[in-house]
């Protein structure tokens, strides 16, 4: 049976993911909850695959199949569908991107704002992100996106309704199923709706911009700072290459992005006592005010510095007092195979991304392999959001056997008996 008529060619996040090895039928772009339920219940009647598609910019989160014969695209599902600055929440149609969630809260009166920040939040939907369980930064103040979900609708594989939780913070009795489908990854329902906590603005907002010439030296910094009072929103590092003064044996000096929010006061007080940190231990830097300077270079951090032809990106998590040390060992071991390496810590959870560009594929393989055994050696979790899916057949984590059995098979069998969605990692 054919689709429906807006049935559309590839789009650019459908030719990346050709580019990544997984040929795509056919593409559909729903506007509304109910398009996309009439087309799953007819890629089920079909027995189509189909696989949801955000902004496109981890697909590598979930299982990439080698054929997909939907695409279901909800980059159209892009609406508020309702604002309550009085309750501080909001509900939005899952294909809205991040950015336009903050653009439609800063512009209403007084100001909100959604505390998600994963990079390319201009391309990365609240779908998406809620799938992959994306974040990025200010997750160290605020928490990461099961703590700002409040609700979810869905459809399942044969085009029934799914959803959990409401409009308030607490609004389960037993278990908070709203978390249920977070970092699902596509593969148990397509997600369609979300309500989300928000936040009014803070009155003001900072950036302190670091460097240190040392590991040695951050590493002090970065533990004062952990046993002080202060309480920046976020704590980002990042290597720069070479510079006056660098005595790393990498040859890398090292940046910190710190971000402070609340009342003018307090951040100003906060900055000063930073600034007088970082001096005692041999940083440099300095601290602005302004809220628009702080998310430009938070983000920055986090967003690769340019894109290549067979991007890898991958999300790395450590155990906190070993970031740095992993994240200088990481850039090491990219030094030793020759590979261009762009990495960000968030230096208070131990979370790193790190994007890999400019390696050929073999190369790539054989640094993948290495930084396998540096992570997981030190009881840290790897995973990758973009790669050409030949990287990832011996790689996606499977979970625990028991679990595989106990909860997660029952659950992808009563939701998608047939397999329409991807399988679960
Ligand atoms: C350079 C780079 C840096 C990144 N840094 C970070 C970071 O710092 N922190 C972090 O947490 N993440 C990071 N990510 C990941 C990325 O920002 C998020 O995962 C992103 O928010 C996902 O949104 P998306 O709309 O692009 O989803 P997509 O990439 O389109 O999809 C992601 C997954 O969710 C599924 N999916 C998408 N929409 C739906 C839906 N409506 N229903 C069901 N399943 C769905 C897809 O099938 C896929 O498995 C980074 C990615 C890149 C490329």
């Amino acid at each position: 049976m054919d689709l429906p008529s807006n049935a559309s060619g590839p789009s650019a996040g459908i030719g990346q993911l050709e580019s990544l090895g997984v040929k795509v039928r056919r593409v559909e772009r729903p506007a509304s909850e109910k398009e996309a339920q009439r087309i799953i219940t007819l890629a089920f009647k079909e027995k189509w695959t189909v696989l949801p598609c955000g902004g496109g910019t981890s697909p590598a989160a979930g299982v990439l199949p080698e054929t997909v014969d939907l695409a279901l695209v909800t980059t159209g599902m892009n609406r508020v569908l309702a604002f309550d600055p009085r309750n501080l929440n909001m509900a939005v149609l899952a294909g809205i991107t991040i950015d336009q969630i903050n653009q439609f809260l800063a512009g209403q009166e007084n100001g909100f704002f959604l505390p998600l920040d994963p990079p390319q939040s201009q391309r990365a939907t609240i779908g998406g992100a809620y799938a992959a369980n994306s974040s990025g930064p200010l997750r160290l103040r605020y928490g990461s996106l099961r703590d700002q979900v409040l609700g979810v609708r869905g459809v399942d594989s044969q085009g029934r309704e799914v959803g959990f939780g409401g409009k308030t913070v607490k609004n389960v009795s037993g278990y908070d199923l709203t978390k249920f489908f977070i970092g699902s990854a596509g593969s148990l329902c397509l997600i369609t709706s979300i309500s989300l906590r928000v936040y009014p603005l803070p009155e003001s907002s900072s950036l302190c911009d670091l460097i240190f010439g040392t590991l040695e030296e951050l590493n002090k910094f970065l533990g004062a700072l952990r046993n002080s009072v202060l309480i920046p929103s976020a704590v980002v590092v990042t290597g720069l290459a070479g510079g006056p003064g660098v005595s790393d044996t990498l040859g890398m000096r090292y940046r910190v992005m710190i971000a402070c929010e609340g009342l003018r006061q307090a951040v100003e007080r906060q900055n000063r006592d930073l600034m007088k940190m970082a001096g005692e231990f041999g940083g440099m830097g300095d601290a602005r005010i302004g809220r628009d300077l702080m998310i430009r270079g938070v983000r920055s951090a986090v967003e690769p510095d340019r894109f290549l032809e067979d991007p890898l990106f991958l999300r790395i998590s450590v155990p906190i007092a070993q970031g740095t040390r992993t994240f200088a060992a990481i850039h090491k071991t990219a030094q030793l195979y020759g590979i261009s390496l762009k990495g960000a810590l968030s230096a208070a959870d131990g979370v790193m991304f790190v994007y890999v560009g400019g390696a050929n594929r073999k190369n790539a393989a054989v640094f993948l392999k290495e930084l396998k055994d540096l992570v997981q050696g030190g009881h840290g979790y790897i995973a990758p959001l973009l790669a050409h899916r030949s990287f990832l057949q011996s790689w996606v984590a499977k979970a625990d056997p028991a679990v595989q059995r106990l909860i997660l098979h029952p659950i992808k069998k009563s939701l998608d008996p047939n397999g329409v969605f991807p399988p679960i990692a």
